[in-house]
């Protein structure tokens, strides 16, 4: 499990730590029964556990981290959940079913908790889908570029789409909208956890601070 951060600001400053210490680290003002400036935040981890990730999309890190400059390309491995948190995902020996392996990773949900017809028939859709001829890889191989992981999800999301009477999105529309983001989110994350680990703060300038606070209202 990853550990939560916690930030909190002191002397114009944003701190980043895992527990609140006993000084503000910058300015050695002791922290205890003085008030901070604002309570502090604890900000949750982008990742979670992708079985327990019903009916999602997942994104995992490959050799525990995320690519800085990610293009859609093959860097990650990204696999849907079905109603029981198994993991298909393309790979070069075909689709598998993996029951575990995908702890820590990116997950988003494909559907609301209402779309009672869909959550019933998708389990089906995804076996269907994933049995395709397309898949299988004496048929069609496996192909760093254009017939990878990535496409497999795209396009089994863009099969429900289609059975919701909704236009498929393309390659670059999903990647700018739903991966990215979180991509760059995960990775400011694991930046943050690591330099908290070495150095037990992470310290930054805090610009909305209200003494340099220029909003309008
Ligand atoms: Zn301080």
């Amino acid at each position: 499990m990853d550990k939560s951060v916690i930030r909190f600001s002191h002397c114009g400053r944003n701190i980043y730590c895992f527990s609140i210490p006993e000084r503000c680290p910058q300015c050695g003002v002791g922290l205890g029964g003085r008030r901070l400036e604002e309570a502090p935040v604890s900000i949750p981890s982008p990742f979670s556990n992708g079985h327990k990730a019903l009916c999602s999309f997942l994104i995992a890190p490959t050799e525990g981290h995320f690519v800085r400059e990610f293009d859609g390309g093959s860097d990650l491995h990204t696999g849907i959940t079905d109603t029981n948190g198994v993991v298909y995902n393309y790979t070069k020996t075909g689709v598998r079913r993996d029951e575990y392996g995908w702890e820590r990773c990116i997950s988003i949900p494909l559907v609301q908790p209402d779309m009672y017809n869909l959550i019933n028939q998708w389990d089906r859709y995804l076996d269907k889908f994933s049995s395709a001829h397309m898949w299988d890889t004496q048929w069609q191989r496996f192909d760093e570029e254009k017939h990878n992981c990535y496409n497999f999800t795209l396009m089994f999301i863009n099969c429900v789409l289609a059975t919701e009477h909704k236009r498929a999105l393309s390659k670059d529309e999903f990647t700018n909208a739903f991966v990215l983001p979180r991509i760059k989110r995960a990775s400011k994350y694991s930046v943050l956890c690591r330099e908290i680990a070495e150095n037990h703060f992470y310290i930054v300038m805090d610009h909305k601070n209200r003494h340099g606070d220029h909003s309008e209202n």
